[in-house]
């Protein structure tokens, strides 16, 4: 079976057609600048092949066709008709409160993903972009939205109101809302897997360590708590993002300088976190540690900050989940960072994290890191957000 898997940026468009009951990738790949003028970067991992083409790109549309048409390509396509597509799954940024789960697009579940607009700015129009430009290309193929919100709506009200009026969270619907929620639940689910298929009451904080992060806490298959919010800007600090902040600090900037909210939160979002830190050497966690290998005491503080603030939050959730049974790593720097795991276990041996160091060299493979006797367990587990999209695609059509 073959599911299109896509993820629709403002201007770009990541792809990958895989069989959802093996993970197996035929095809995955790239559409870049679109709206500027177009390029389709295209991978068929069976052949060890790469093309790169400069296809003008005008809207989502254009792309959507670009992909297509590769796919079928006489030389580096991997299916010989569109009809061997059985399905399209796309993921969506924001699905507020209205989606608990992924859904079958239709017009009511467009309205409704429209509607989060406020809510997801950057993000939802362009993937309605995508969804719309497939819609327009390949009539009738059924499609199925995958929501990065909807793993965290299982979270009490005391987890994700904030202490502000209500009128706010009433009128307005801010709340913590959570990101990164496919890979939550993926990981989540394979942790609970890899722990014997025991899921009832079973402790699990997955750290998923990249670019941007985030920390989920999961109790019974259930997410209790998650550190991003409103917005991916908040709780840990990340390549370019703050993470937490004091508000107070926007203010005075926003004062002192004359900035706008928009360009405060730009700023935030775009020029903080670790390149920040590092005074501006890199975003890139590999960057840092060579940096800090060669004495560059801001390379050193941002990994410690990193380090130190992911530690904090994961004896806030064993606290909110009252013990652990499994701690997580995945993503980028989860799967591939050793020293930082090292660093973030370090100070959790008093509720029972032990790091096998031997064990704690893997990269970006599963396995188990944590010494025999540790009480809790620490996995690493390669998230793969594309196949859990595929999945919940082809088990909505029915496939
Ligand atoms: P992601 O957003 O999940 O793709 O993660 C990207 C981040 O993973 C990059 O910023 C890198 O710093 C980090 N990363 C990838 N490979 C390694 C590695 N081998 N060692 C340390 N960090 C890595």
């Amino acid at each position: 079976m073959n599911i299109l898997v896509i993820n629709a940026g403002s201007s770009s468009l990541k792809y990958q057609l895989m069989d959802p009951a093996t993970g197996a990738v035929s095809a995955k790949g790239l559409c870049e600048r679109i709206g500027l003028d177009g390029r389709l970067t295209h991978k068929v991992p069976a052949k060890d092949a790469k093309v790169t083409r400069d296809i003008p790109m005008p809207t989502h549309s254009e792309a959507i066709s670009a992909v297509l048409e590769i796919l079928v390509d006489a030389e580096y396509g991997v299916i010989s008709s569109l009809d061997e597509v059985d399905a399209v799954g796309h993921r969506v940024l924001h699905g507020g409160v209205k989606f608990v789960e992924s859904c079958i697009i239709n017009e009511a579940c467009k309205e409704a993903i429209r509607e989060c607009i406020p809510l997801g700015p950057l993000h939802n129009p362009a993937n309605l972009k995508g969804i719309e430009a497939c819609e327009q290309v390949m009539p009738g193929k059924p499609q199925v939205a995958v929501f990065d919100t909807a793993f965290h709506m299982t979270m009490a009200p005391k987890a994700y109101r904030y202490a502000i009026p209500t009128e706010y969270y009433e009128n307005d619907h801010l709340r913590r809302y959570g990101f990164h929620g496919t890979s939550h639940r993926f990981v989540s689910k394979r942790a609970a897997e890899l722990m014997g298929g025991q899921t009832e009451d079973l402790k699990v904080i997955v750290c998923h360590l990249g670019n941007g992060s985030s920390l989920s806490a999961v109790k019974g298959g259930k997410c209790q708590d998650t550190s991003m919010g409103l917005s991916p800007l908040a709780g840990l600090p990340m390549g370019t993002r703050s993470g937490d902040i004091d508000t107070c600090v926007a203010q005075f900037i926003m004062n002192k300088y004359g900035m706008s909210a928009d360009e405060c939160l730009s700023m935030l979002n775009k020029k903080s976190g670790v390149l920040a830190l590092s005074n501006g050497v890199s975003s890139d966690f590999r960057d840092l540690e060579a940096g800090a290998a060669k004495g560059d005491e801001a390379c050193q503080l941002a990994l410690d900050k990193f380090r130190y603030e992911t530690c904090k939050y994961i004896g806030s959730y064993a606290a909110a989940l009252g013990g652990l049974d499994c701690l997580v790593f995945t993503a980028g720097v989860g799967e591939n960072g050793p020293e930082t795991r090292a660093e973030i276990c370090k100070n959790l041996a008093f509720m029972g994290v032990e790091l096998d160091p031997q064990r704690n060299l893997v990269r970006g493979d599963e396995a188990l890191i944590s010494t025999d006797d540790s009480k809790v367990k620490v996995w690493v587990i390669p998230t793969n957000e594309e196949l859990m999209i595929a999945q919940d695609t082809a088990e909505l059509c029915g496939k």
